[in-house]
């Protein structure tokens, strides 16, 4: 079975053994450049992963062959419910057990010991995983309601789809819940 290490505390980077006694390798150097590949019963675990900073590739059209060839194809490492993929030793996919979208998290980052990045939380679209620039007040002025614009100071904008972001109860509560998926 495949199993993936993954050890960031000095930003060492990911460490990728097959379970029949390989050598294993590191394939990456830096969190920074971790980016997934998301299958299509994980949509909530994108989003998630999106809002903790992480590059999580995801099209709910997604089939095996299609997650097989953009993980060949970009280097992503695929997380799946998959258990086909348990199978196929030395291939770069993480399978995950978990029926629910936090249990899935908490799977995905104690077992494989990923730390994230709090300074990365809010950093990309959750619509469309680009990375977000950070854009001035007056920039927004005439595409947020003005209650917004009165009670809001930081504001970023998705370069790809054009959704602009800020602070406010909602984030408030996603923090929240990144705190329970990262303790
Ligand atoms: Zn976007």
């Amino acid at each position: 079975m495949l199993q993936l290490l993954f050890k960031f505390s000095n930003g060492v980077g990911i460490f990728i053994k097959d379970g029949n006694g390989g050598q294993g390798r590191y394939m990456n150097t830096s969190s920074d450049k971790l980016t997934f590949v998301v299958d299509r019963m994980l949509g909530r675990l994108a989003k998630w992963l999106r809002v903790a900073g992480f590059d999580a590739l995801y099209d709910g059209k997604y089939k095996r062959e299609d997650l097989i060839k953009i993980s060949e194809q970009t280097g992503r490492i695929i997380i799946t419910r998959d258990t086909w993929f348990e199978s196929q030793g030395g291939r770069e996919a993480v399978v995950l057990h978990d029926n629910y979208t936090i249990g899935q998290l908490k799977e995905f980052f104690r077992r494989h010991n990923i730390v994230p990045d709090p300074a990365r939380f809010f950093t990309r679209c959750i619509v469309c995983n680009s990375e977000l620039m950070i854009v001035s007040r007056d920039e927004v002025k005439d595409v947020v309601p003005s209650f917004v614009l009165s009670t809001q100071q930081g504001f970023s904008k998705c370069p790809s789809c054009s959704r602009i972001y800020w602070g406010g109860t909602h984030k408030e509560k996603m923090l929240e819940t990144l705190k329970v998926i990262f303790p």
